[in-house]
């Protein structure tokens, strides 16, 4: 396995043309599952691409554990590959399907069967080793194909490019998971590329957060969660995501329409030194209900959603929108909801980027 460095990394397709990759700095480590993850047109397959030696970057160099590959073949760079679509030869049985990448290293036939018999279990083709793939369904073929990209142990890293994309919607989650226990049985880098944020969140250590060329954030789900680096972060994790609001700096509080709302000092004086236009960031569910004899801010309601286990609430302050998260055993009166906004998941953002301490 490896360590994968972008090193001043950018790419324009055509010489001068504009940047599909904005010039960036990264170091992936040996055994992460990082999904790239953003909006169609951002970049992630490209960077892909240049990962596995499809596109030569335009600028900079891709290092594996030191080693600058960035002119090497996608051959010679030893990787595993998963597309889109199924890559399987339908006339081989699974196990052939499954054996090829290991016979084609000429791999001792002991070892060939113990190895596919292990990736087989793990996505759950043992009982189909022996059918011929052209019998089977779409899913099955994918998985696969997954197979055939997770069966050697020797890659520097296993590329997956939306592999789910086939997969009917029910097995999506089985097979999300099922590819999360694999990475955590096999110890390989994995490199995921996906525009669906439950898919990236699932399956990632990191998640690499794309929008026009650039990298906004790497981050565990839970650090794009709860401290997401810029308000595009904010808003396409979460479901609904982050609520902005424009607002003021006054000592240590945000006015917003008039309305005053604590912010952690360090924060505040951050933000004071920083000068950019502000807003105030806060997640659906880190808000919470005022207590009796708390005044909180009131939100006009519009309208309440029921989920199930949650209930979701869209209301405004004076013109901007915001959303509510809340326990199904909350009351909801439905004219106004006082609320408090704690002072550890208030946020500030100057022109679009978090301000303070890690952001
Ligand atoms: P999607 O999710 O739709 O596949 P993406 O995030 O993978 O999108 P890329 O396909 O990497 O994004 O595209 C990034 C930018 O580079 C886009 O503006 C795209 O139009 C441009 N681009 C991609 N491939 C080429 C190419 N072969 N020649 C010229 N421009 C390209």
């Amino acid at each position: 396995m490896a360590r994968i460095e972008l090193n001043n990394l950018a790419h324009r397709y055509a010489p001068g043309g504009e940047y599909a990759l904005q010039p960036m700095q990264h170091v992936w480590e040996d055994g992460g599952a990082y999904a790239l993850l953003g909006p169609s047109g951002c970049g992630k397959t490209t960077l892909l691409n240049i990962i596995s030696g499809l596109v030569q970057p335009s600028e900079g160099q891709v290092l594996f554990d030191g080693v600058d590959v960035t002119h090497r073949s996608t051959e010679e760079r030893n990787i595993g590959q998963v597309f889109q679509f199924p890559v399987v030869y339908d006339t081989m049985t699974v196990f052939q399907n499954l054996a090829f990448p290991l016979r084609n290293r000429k791999m001792a036939e002991d070892y060939v069967n113990r190895r596919v018999r292990q990736v087989a279990e793990m996505l759950s083709l043992t009982d189909v080793l022996d059918r011929r793939a052209r019998n089977l369904t779409a899913d099955a073929k994918q998985k696969i194909s997954l197979g055939r990209g997770l069966v050697r142990e020797d890659v520097s890293a296993v590329l997956f490019d939306e592999p789910l994309t086939v997969i009917d919607p029910h097995l999506k989650w089985q097979l999300r998971r099922k590819l999360r226990e694999v990475h955590e049985q096999l110890n390989l880098t994995l490199v995921y590329v996906t525009h669906d944020q439950t898919e990236a969140l699932t399956f990632a250590d990191k998640v690499v957060v794309m929008l026009a060329g650039q990298v906004l954030q790497v981050g565990t789900p839970q650090e794009l969660f709860e401290r997401p680096a810029h308000t595009f972060v904010g808003y396409f994790i979460g479901s609904p995501g982050m609520n902005f609001m424009p607002c003021e700096l006054s000592g240590n509080e945000a006015l917003v329409d008039g309305e005053r709302i604590a912010i952690d000092p360090a924060t505040a004086a951050a933000a004071s030194q920083n000068g950019g236009s502000l807003q105030l960031g806060i997640r659906p569910e880190l808000v919470r209900l005022a207590t009796e004899g708390e005044s909180g801010l009131l939100l006009k309601v519009d309208q309440v959603e029921d989920l199930g286990e949650h209930q979701l609430v869209t209301g405004h302050f004076g013109s901007h929108q915001f959303h509510v998260r809340l326990d199904e055993s909350e009351k909801i009166n439905s004219d106004g909801l006082r609320l408090v906004f704690p002072v550890e998941h208030t946020l500030l953002y100057a022109d679009e980027h978090l301000v303070g301490a890690g952001g």
